[in-house]
């Protein structure tokens, strides 16, 4: 059978409970990821029939211009949140770097995060640190690597700080940054954006550039009842509470002090939580806010620029 035939009688499978749209996409991926071996693909299908998601099977997925590891236990990389990176790396464009501590926060919370053991520092002395930023609720690392990747041409001194709860996704962030080679740049801690962090919140105030988060949103009722896919996504990374907006208050609450005047909150949110997200920052007369549409017209992304 030639490659084409393979993956038209793939489709053909795939129809059963994959829809047209997917089925194309989902049968040309998974033939190429059984590169040959057709214990493989059959075992693939049998897996996809069964609803687990395309990238879980194949155990990537492409995110902006960088590739991404991902499995079980961490959720998949989506293309709306494409948006939040183009608004983070259009504001790190407008800063002129070389303005900070010289490293010293980086350096403490590298020790922070790693131990005293370490040797030597993250940031050498005479490195300068152009841009700090803080990703919370992390996951797979998307968003912080492909910021990193992206602005280090132009600000080589940019430290992105990446929070993620879950073990199991803090295993696939680490596995990110090394595969996507930012090791230099992005520093991962396992920690609870709700109720932890207490060194980084305690000695980091005012110090960040930009805070991006896209955190669990979904309303824990309509968790019940989601696509058969994104039922085989982590709980945790999609359970926001009751009105799906625990995360946005705890950041209003917690995080937003740890950025500088003139500094940038980035969130991604929901399809109709933009409007109740804005009245949250609002209430912190902490800065303009202001709400970003997706390529499919929903407010997806709301910011609060910090005065
Ligand atoms: N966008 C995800 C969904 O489709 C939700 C991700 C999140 O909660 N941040 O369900």
């Amino acid at each position: 059978m030639t490659e084409l035939e393979l993956i038209k009688s793939t489709k053909e499978r795939l129809l059963v409970s994959v829809d047209e749209a997917d089925a194309n996409v989902d049968a040309r991926e998974l033939v190429r990821f059984a590169d040959g071996d057709l214990e493989k693909l059959e075992n693939a299908i049998t897996r996809r029939l069964l609803g687990e998601p395309l990238q879980y099977i194949i155990g990537e997925w492409d995110f902006y211009n960088c590739n991404f590891r991902v499995g079980e236990g961490v959720l998949i990389p989506r293309p709306e949140t494409e948006l939040l990176v183009d608004k983070a790396l259009e504001f790190l464009g407008t800063l002129n770097g070389s303005n900070d501590d010289g490293g010293e926060l980086a350096n403490y919370l590298y020790n922070v995060v790693y131990g005293k053991r370490v040797r030597g520092t993250y940031v050498a002395e005479h490195e300068t640190v152009d841009a700090k930023v803080l990703d919370l609720c992390s996951g797979s690392g998307c968003i912080a690597v492909s910021i990193a990747k992206n602005i280090v041409d132009t600000l080589p001194g940019t430290k992105v700080f990446a929070v993620e709860k879950s073990p199991v996704a803090f295993e696939y962030l680490k596995q990110n940054i090394a595969l996507n080679r930012v090791q230099r740049y992005v520093v991962p801690f396992c920690d609870d954006v709700l109720s932890g962090c207490t060194n980084l919140l305690g000695s980091a105030k005012g110090q960040f550039d930009l805070v991006v988060s896209n955190p669990p949103y979904v309303r824990s009722a309509e968790c019940e009842v989601l696509q058969t896919e994104v039922m085989h996504e982590p709980r945790l990374a999609l359970d926001g509470g009751a009105d799906g907006l625990i995360f946005y208050r705890a950041i209003a609450e917690r995080w937003l002090s740890l950025l500088k005047p003139g500094g940038l909150l980035l969130l991604e949110c929901g399809e109709d939580q933009a409007g109740d997200i804005k009245a949250i920052l609002d209430a912190t007369s902490c800065g303009e806010v202001e709400i970003f549409d997706d390529f499919a017209g929903i407010s997806r992304v709301v910011a609060l620029k910090m005065y």
